[in-house]
């Protein structure tokens, strides 16, 4: 089974990973697990090194006045801890960090990115129910 490129949310760092393996996965460098428990925080230091990677990265973009974002938080949660191994997950705070959600053209929130390669290869504006998210997800190859 070919191996995967999964960048460490803690210190950048790009690891080799076997897929099967991946839920436990640990980063060579830190020992940080690279498929936390919860959800990693997204910001300008790290967003180019962490969007990089064959593992794709879903950002929840939000912020602490938004009653949707608010709702959505524990969806994704348990969305992260469903499909670890096969997918990174992020939160981008949109008042923290306006350079980057303005970078990427966030209009509205909650917004999803989801990134592979350094690209951003699908994008769903307004929150998901958890089954439309896992529909979603499994519509870009996540499951
Ligand atoms: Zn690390």
């Amino acid at each position: 089974m070919p191996t995967l490129i999964s960048v460490c949310p803690s210190c950048d760092a790009r690891n080799r990973i076997h897929p099967d393996r991946g839920t436990e996965a640990r980063c060579g460098r830190c020992h940080s697990a690279l498929f936390p428990r919860e959800p990693f925080v997204l910001t300008e230091a790290n967003a180019s090194a962490q969007c990089a990677g064959d593992v794709p990265l879903l950002i929840d973009v939000w912020a602490d006045w938004c009653g949707p974002c608010r709702a959505f938080a524990p969806i994704f949660e348990q969305a992260a801890l469903r499909h670890a191994g096969r997918c990174r997950f992020a939160k981008l705070d949109s008042e923290a960090q306006p350079n980057l959600a303005g970078r990427w053209g966030i209009r509205s929130i909650p917004t999803l990115l989801l990134f592979r390669d350094g690209r951003e290869i699908a994008r769903q504006s307004g929150a998901l129910p958890a089954p439309q998210l896992e529909a979603w997800l499994s519509s870009h190859g996540i499951d």
